[in-house]
């Protein structure tokens, strides 16, 4: 009989996150079982926990930036043993046979399964997330985590890291290309990191006065109040590559006029509103607006690789599950640095 998995939900849109229990499915041949020991907390919990982006059922097990330890495997499982450390990031399965998956690009798959909030065909009901004490993935989606990174420290990279790992790397940012970095939250200080490691120029644009400081030790060379107008005209046309990762509405128009001629700005936060932009923003020296999802599963593996040969973590504030709606109300007010992460022995 498999014992209960502990946990904290949504119950719904509008009350706080409390203690849930479930049962996670005995592992089946290609499956891995890990023992969660730290999970982040990405604001798409809460975008998805709140509803904000409809669609969210209810109770939600948000959490997909998960660390552990192997905790079983099934018989066909060669890439992991008892004991191993493992991550999982945001999805947990997919076709596996379309042109997407075949081209490691697991998260454009039609049938992607995100890690909370999808249709689970082994339950019927919707995947539950990293906000509880295990979680059975197909070792597919299961990442390896290197002795050397710190596991409190790394489990953000399983979607803050990789969701902007991938954009710079496609657009190939490195030396001698001035980027920006809107927004200094999970996404936006691993943003500024890995623009850094990359060899760029790196423009930090934040809302927050207080984050300069901080904003400079993790690389950027030049802060920006994105309020203070002049700073921001003075910077017109000048940016190679822009990420955008702020969660709330904003002003995109302002952002656009500051990228250089065949520029692209790459939007990556969710705020759940229509993006507005006026058309003279693009038409105006050849300026591009494109998104981007995390990453493949491979380019996952390889971003944890680069982040444990180059020393690279996250900075974190490590929480008990009871203060998660204190920590979603600090982080709708920017005040998070710059990722919490759940100390799931907390919920045992
Ligand atoms: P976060 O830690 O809460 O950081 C968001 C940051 O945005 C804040 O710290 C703040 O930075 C800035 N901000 C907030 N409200 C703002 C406003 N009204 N105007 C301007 N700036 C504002 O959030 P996160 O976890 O990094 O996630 C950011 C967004 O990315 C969310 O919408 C999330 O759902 C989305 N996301 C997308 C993907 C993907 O694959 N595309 C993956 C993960 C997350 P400053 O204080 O520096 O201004
Ligand atoms: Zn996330
Ligand atoms: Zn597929």
């Amino acid at each position: 009989m498999t014992a209960k998995t502990k946990a904290y939900a949504a119950p719904s849109a509008k009350s706080p996150l409390a203690p849930f229990s479930f049962t996670r499915r005995d592992p089946l041949p290609d499956d891995v079982k890990i023992n969660i020991l730290f999970c982040g907390v990405c604001h798409s919990d809460i975008h998805t926990a709140r509803d904000e982006w409809s669609g969210t059922t209810y109770p939600c097990v948000p959490g997909h930036e998960i660390v552990g330890q192997v905790a079983a495997v099934g018989r066909n499982v060669k890439k992991f043993k008892d004991g191993d450390l493992a991550a999982v990031g945001c999805m947990v399965d997919s076709c596996r046979e379309c042109h997407a998956c075949h081209g490691n690009l697991e998260q454009f798959c039609s049938d992607v399964v995100w890690t909370y909030n999808s249709p689970d065909e082994h339950t019927g009901g919707v995947t539950y997330g990293g906000y509880s004490t295990n979680v059975v993935v197909n070792q597919h989606f299961v990442l390896r985590v290197r002795k050397e990174l710190d596991l409190v420290a790394s489990a953000p990279l399983l979607c803050a890291g990789i969701t902007t790992y991938s954009p710079l790397r496609h657009w190939k940012i490195g030396q001698g290309q001035k980027v920006g970095i809107v927004g200094l939250g999970g996404l936006g200080h691993m943003g500024v990191k890995f623009a850094n490691a990359f060899g760029a120029e790196v423009t930090l644009f934040t809302t927050s006065p207080g984050k300069a400081a901080d904003a400079k030790r993790f690389g950027a060379h030049d802060i920006v109040l994105s309020k203070d107008e002049d700073a921001m005209k003075a910077r017109g046309s000048t940016f190679d590559f822009i990420l955008d990762t702020v969660s709330a509405k904003h002003d995109r128009d302002l952002y656009l006029s500051l990228l250089k001629r065949d520029g692209t700005m790459t939007v990556v936060g969710l705020a759940g509103e229509p993006i507005s932009i006026s058309p003279f923003s693009l038409v105006r020296l050849r300026r591009r607006l494109a998104g981007s999802v995390v990453g493949g599963i491979a380019e996952t593996q390889e971003m944890l690789d680069f982040c444990a040969d180059r020393g690279i973590t996250c900075d974190v504030e490590k929480i008990k599950i009871d203060y998660i709606n204190e920590a979603y109300e600090r982080m709708l007010r920017s005040d998070v640095k710059y990722r919490f992460v759940i100390d799931i022995a907390s919920l045992k």
